[in-house]
């Protein structure tokens, strides 16, 4: 029997190459729901040739059906949540961007169904009620993003050194999480790696989107070169792998061959290596525990001459250290840290502020913010409203 999908976001980046993989591992996966934002002529041509049962999008009903004839497709039109809950549905990935992934994602743990995620605000905003959701409905999460995806891998199949009970964490570890002495996370260094202090102030938006080596949206773009995207990812990993921020790393590594590593407690290091594709973490999820041959580039050593590592310099990515201290700070504050900066970067892309600006305007947002410790999803997307409004004339453009 073939594992059904259900793929939220599926016109994006990380969603058409979502529907490479099971075009590649067809035998194995059936897409029995599809959602979209406003990409509809590229979701007509995905239902067509994989004939959903289930189709969205961001659009109102006579938009979509200018462009989808439901009736030929034997399709009906449902909303996110409706997708993330269908019952026929195993697998759950989240390919969406932003807030809009989060409603669904809490459905479908509740529904009990394996969430694969790649949209990063909801386990930033919300990681306490997934975490709370997932021990209570026994759902389990698995990680798309690149540098979760080889932590996890690294620790498949750890034993750790005692009877330590495992500590609460959303990949299900099991004993392998006492055995973990620190993440170290990845990262290329973004678009902008090698610019001083002053070219920093005049680098555009544009000069960012020619990025060295993965190829992504423009917000995960911008956020690379701002470095927060990494401390997004340190937030990921504490709620992930149940580990302390203070046992998580980042380490800069511009080749994007090491995709992260794991330091154990008895001193010895793992990484996972591989070409930088999206595709693989993305099969990995998909197929775990299995490992299946799905056609993806190999990486070639000889053609590697060396893989470097080296510190961050927060002083020119003072992003970077923010994201992690609002992770630490917990409640609303990193939800206010990921709404501040989807705002930041919107004004970046629109060339109303300059580089630096963006994490000027997220570090003063989240100082004007009075958080709430343990806040309800209500609570956090309250937060996110404010957040974006106060960001807006903080910026006062
Ligand atoms: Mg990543």
């Amino acid at each position: 029997m073939p594992t059904k999908i259900v793929l939220l976001g599926s016109t994006g980046s990380i969603g058409t190459q979502t529907l490479q993989v099971v075009e590649a591992l067809q035998d194995r996966f059936h897409v029995v729901g599809l959602a979209a934002g406003r990409n509809l002529g590229l979701l007509a041509q995905q239902a067509s040739h994989f004939r959903p049962r289930l189709l969205g999008a961001d659009v109102d009903g006579d938009t979509l059906a200018a462009h989808l004839d439901l009736r030929a497709l034997a399709a009906e039109r449902a909303s996110l949540e409706e997708m993330a809950t269908m019952p026929e549905a195993d697998l759950v990935v989240v390919a969406t961007t932003g807030k809009a992934g989060l409603a669904p994602s809490l459905a479908a743990l509740r529904a009990g169904k394996v969430l694969c995620l790649a949209n990063k605000e909801v386990l930033v905003m919300a990681g306490s009620l997934v975490q709370a959701l997932a021990s209570q409905h026994g759902a389990a999460v698995r990680p798309i993003d690149s540098e979760h995806s080889a932590l996890w891998q690294c620790l498949v199949g750890e034993t750790g050194p005692s009877s330590v009970g495992p500590a609460d964490n959303l990949v299900g570890l099991g004993e392998a999480h006492a055995a973990i002495g620190r993440l170290v996370l990845t990262a290329s260094g973004g678009a902008f790696r090698d610019l001083s202090h002053e070219q920093l102030h005049t680098a555009t938006a544009a000069d960012a989107l020619r990025h060295p080596t993965w190829s992504m949206g423009q917000r995960v773009t911008i956020d690379s070169a701002t470095l927060i995207n990494k401390g997004l990812e340190v937030i990921e990993a504490h709620w992930l792998f149940g580990v302390p921020f203070n046992a998580i790393d980042v380490v800069i590594h511009r080749e994007s061959v090491v995709h992260s590593l794991v330091e154990f407690v008895d001193g010895s290091v793992k990484a996972q290596l591989g070409v930088p594709d999206m595709r693989l973490p993305i099969q990995y999820a998909l197929t775990y525990p299995r490992r299946v041959p799905g056609g993806l580039p190999r990486l070639d050593l000889s053609r590697l001459s060396r893989l470097t590592f080296s510190q961050v310099d927060h002083d020119r990515f003072p992003a970077l250290r923010l994201a992690i201290e609002a992770g630490q700070r917990g409640g609303t504050y990193p939800a206010v840290l990921a709404a501040g900066d989807e705002t930041a970067v919107e004004l970046y892309l629109a060339n109303r502020i300059g580089f630096p600006d963006i994490a000027r305007l997220i570090d003063r947002t989240l100082q004007a913010h009075h958080a709430t410790a343990r806040p309800d999803l209500e609570t956090i997307l309250a937060a996110d409203v404010w957040a974006r409004r106060h960001c807006l004339e903080a910026a006062g453009v």
